[in-house]
C-alpha cells in the first residue's frame, strides 16, 4: 500500500500498492478521507459480531482516534440500537449521505438510520442489498476517519464479497463463539480473506464463559474452548475471550455501549489492531 493512501484507487497512481493487484476497488467521495479500514466477519448470526465491532469502536475512539461505523449487516442492523441511534438521523443532500453520530463521536451508516421507521423489514434480494453496501462506501462522506469497521453479515455471501472486492479491506477481525464449528468457520472466512488478499487481524472468540458472580469461576456452558489451537493452527492472534457479560446486554438493550467499562477485552484487542495495521 502507498505510504499515504487515501483509498481512492482512481487517482492513485502508486505502481507497489497491493490493492493493485486484484481487482480495482471503488472510489470513495471525493470529501471523504479514510486511514484503515477493518472488517468484522463470523460464519453464522448471533455470535457477538455487531457487539464486537461496537466495542471495538469504543476502544478506538477512546483512545482517541476518529471512528466510522459502516454497519453491512443491512438485513440484521443492531448497530444503531448498541448506540441508541434513531431511524431518520443518516441525512443526505446532492453530494452524498452524512453519517449519524454517536454521543461519543463515532460516525454511524446503516440502513436502519434511513428507514422511517427501524421497525420496516428490508425485502430486497442479494443484488440490491450489496449495491447499498456499495453506495454506503462510495457515496457517504466519511469524514477524517481513522479507522472505518465493517459490520458484514455473517457467512462468505454477497455481501462479505463485495466488501472485500470493493472496499480497500486492510484486515479482518473473525469472530466465533464456542459452540460453532470453530475450525471450519475460520477456515472459510480465512479462506476468503486470502483469496481476496486481505490479512486477518486475529480471532475474537465471544461468549466464551460467564463469570459466576459469587466465586468468580470461569464455567464454560458451551463446552471447553478451543480458539487457542484454532488460533496456533492458523497463525493467527487471538485478540480477545469475551464472556457472557449481561452487563453489556443491559447496555446494548438501553443503547448505551459507549458507557461500557474501560477494562474490557476488546481494549487490548484494539490496541493489538492499532498496532498490526500500523
Ligand atoms: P451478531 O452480530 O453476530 O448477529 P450480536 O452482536 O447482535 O450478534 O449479538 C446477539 C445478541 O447477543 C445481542 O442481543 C447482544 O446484545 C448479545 N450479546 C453478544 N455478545 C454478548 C456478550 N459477550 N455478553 C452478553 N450479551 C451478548
Amino acid at each position: 500500500m502507498a505510504e499515504e493512501c487515501t483509498h481512492d484507487c482512481g487517482s492513485c497512481s502508486s505502481a507497489d500498492c497491493s490493492s493493485r493487484k486484484g481487482p480495482q476497488k471503488d472510489k470513495i467521495h471525493e470529501k471523504s478521507k479514510i486511514g484503515k479500514i477493518i472488517g468484522v466477519v463470523s460464519g453464522k448470526g448471533g455470535v457477538g459480531k455487531s457487539m464486537v465491532t461496537s466495542l471495538l469502536a469504543v476502544a478506538l475512539n477512546r483512545a482517541g482516534y476518529r471512528v466510522g461505523i459502516l454497519d453491512a449487516d443491512i438485513t440484521g442492523p443492531s448497530i444503531p440500537k448498541a448506540f441508541g441511534l434513531k431511524s431518520g438521523t443518516v441525512e443526505g443532500d446532492q453530494d452524498g449521505l452524512y453519517p449519524a453520530r454517536t454521543p461519543g463521536g463515532i460516525d454511524v451508516v446503516s440502513l436502519n438510520l434511513l428507514l422511517p421507521d427501524e421497525a420496516s423489514p428490508v425485502i430486497w434480494r442479494g443484488p440490491i442489498i450489496a449495491g447499498t453496501v456499495k453506495q454506503f462506501y462510495t457515496e457517504v462522506v466519511w469524514d477524517n476517519i481513522d479507522y472505518l469497521i465493517v459490520d458484514c453479515p455473517p457467512g462468505t455471501g454477497d455481501v462479505p464479497l463485495t466488501v472485500f472486492q470493493s472496499f480497500k479491506v486492510d484486515g479482518v477481525v473473525i469472530v466465533s463463539s464456542p459452540q460453532e464449528l470453530v475450525s471450519m468457520i475460520v477456515k472459510k472466512a480465512a479462506n476468503m480473506a486470502n483469496m481476496m488478499d486481505v490479512p486477518v487481524l486475529g480471532l475474537v472468540e465471544n461468549m466464551s464463559f460467564v463469570r459466576c458472580p459469587d466465586c468468580g469461576k470461569e464455567i464454560h456452558i458451551f463446552g471447553e474452548s478451543h480458539i487457542e489451537e484454532i488460533a496456533k493452527e492458523f497463525g493467527y492472534p487471538l485478540l480477545a475471550k469475551m464472556p457472557i457479560d449481561p452487563a453489556l446486554a443491559v447496555l446494548v438493550d438501553a443503547g448505551k455501549i459507549e458507557q461500557v467499562e474501560k477494562d474490557q477485552p476488546m481494549t487490548a484487542a484494539a490496541a493489538s489492531i492499532v498496532a498490526a495495521l500500523s
